[in-house]
């Protein structure tokens, strides 16, 4: 079974203005990293959007609503918290990122492919039940995991994140949500300040994994293998989510881990070690943060070539 490309065209138009980081230049480039011969065998597919009824099971209404009521004219700028702009376009983009990951969940449900992977923007995991933040509207991740949990029976989603950042927003979501788990390393004392190790949920998992500034390639793969790893298995997925951020890489810009491109492809192999095991080898990932733009784009390409290779 194949490997599923879900994307938008846009999401190239979420314009977040000349300067900022999270900027459609990194959709570009990963859909031109992911052009070659070798990913002819993707199976690529246009983002629907999410219903209502989807952004529900994570979020408020009226943060829905809010979101929506805030989307600016052509040509404007909406700033829904310091570092979260909106364009005209990025309900649409918004409803399309989430919408990827719903749909990656039926087919992989369905048996139409073994695993997906859902290059949009903008990303989701700072967007807490009730609130944008940290270039995020509506949380992607957490929308696909209760997807799975409420829509298809799944009994023990997981979603795993290696984005440099704590996803907060996902954690804030999952915090009490049955039949959910919720695993991060991420740069400690870094945006957003949470994901400390004494957070560790209520109903739903949480394993928080900071990392000190500096750490490179053996000290991620070791909390991976000791703790990560360790965590999820305990867990046993039946349902595996990714939250791919590539922003832990040594190049990127907006922190200070160092890991290589050859570390995102391990990790990846490991999360479809413990799906294979698990969950039939279910995997839905879905892109976050990545700020350099040829290792952004090295990253996803070796990220990819692992959810089709294994
Ligand atoms: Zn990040």
């Amino acid at each position: 079974m194949a490997t599923l490309l879900y994307t938008h065209p846009v999401c190239l138009e979420h314009d977040t203005g000349d300067y900022h980081p999270e900027c459609a230049d990194r959709l570009k480039a990963i859909l031109a990293a992911l052009e070659g011969e070798e990913f002819g065998a993707l199976l690529r597919e246009e983002a629907p959007q999410a219903k209502r009824e989807h952004l529900l099971r994570a979020h408020v209404e009226h943060h829905v609503d809010h979101v929506f009521a805030v989307v600016p004219p052509a040509g404007e700028h909406y700033h829904i918290d310091p570092d979260t702009l909106l364009s005209a376009q990025s309900g649409d983009a918004a409803l399309r990122a989430a919408g990827a990951v719903v749909a990656a969940v039926d087919a992989v449900a369905a048996k139409q492919a073994r695993n997906a992977f859902c290059a949009v923007r903008p990303p989701g995991h700072h967007a807490e039940r009730d609130a944008a933040m940290g270039f995020c509207l509506f949380n992607n991740a957490a929308i696909g995991a209760l997807h799975a949990r409420d829509a298809h029976g799944y009994k023990r989603v997981a979603v795993i994140d290696f984005d440099v950042h704590h996803g907060n927003g996902t954690q804030h979501i999952l915090w009490d949500e049955p039949g959910t788990f919720y695993a991060s390393t991420h740069q400690e004392h870094a945006y957003p300040n949470t994901g400390l190790a004494a957070e560790t949920g209520g109903q739903g998992r949480m394993v928080n994994v900071p990392l000190p500034a500096g750490s490179g390639s053996d000290q991620f793969r070791q909390v991976w293998d000791d703790i990560i790893i360790h965590a999820l298995r305990q867990f046993q997925p039946d349902f595996v989510f990714i939250s791919a951020g590539f922003d832990a890489h040594a190049q990127d810009p907006l922190a200070h881990l160092r890991l290589k491109v050859s570390d995102f492809k391990w990790a990846t192999e490991r999360l479809l070690d413990v799906a294979r095991e698990f969950a039939d080898n279910r995997v839905v990932s879905v892109l976050e943060g990545g700020y350099d733009l040829p290792a952004l784009a090295a990253s996803t390409r070796e990220h990819v070539r692992a959810l089709m290779e294994y």
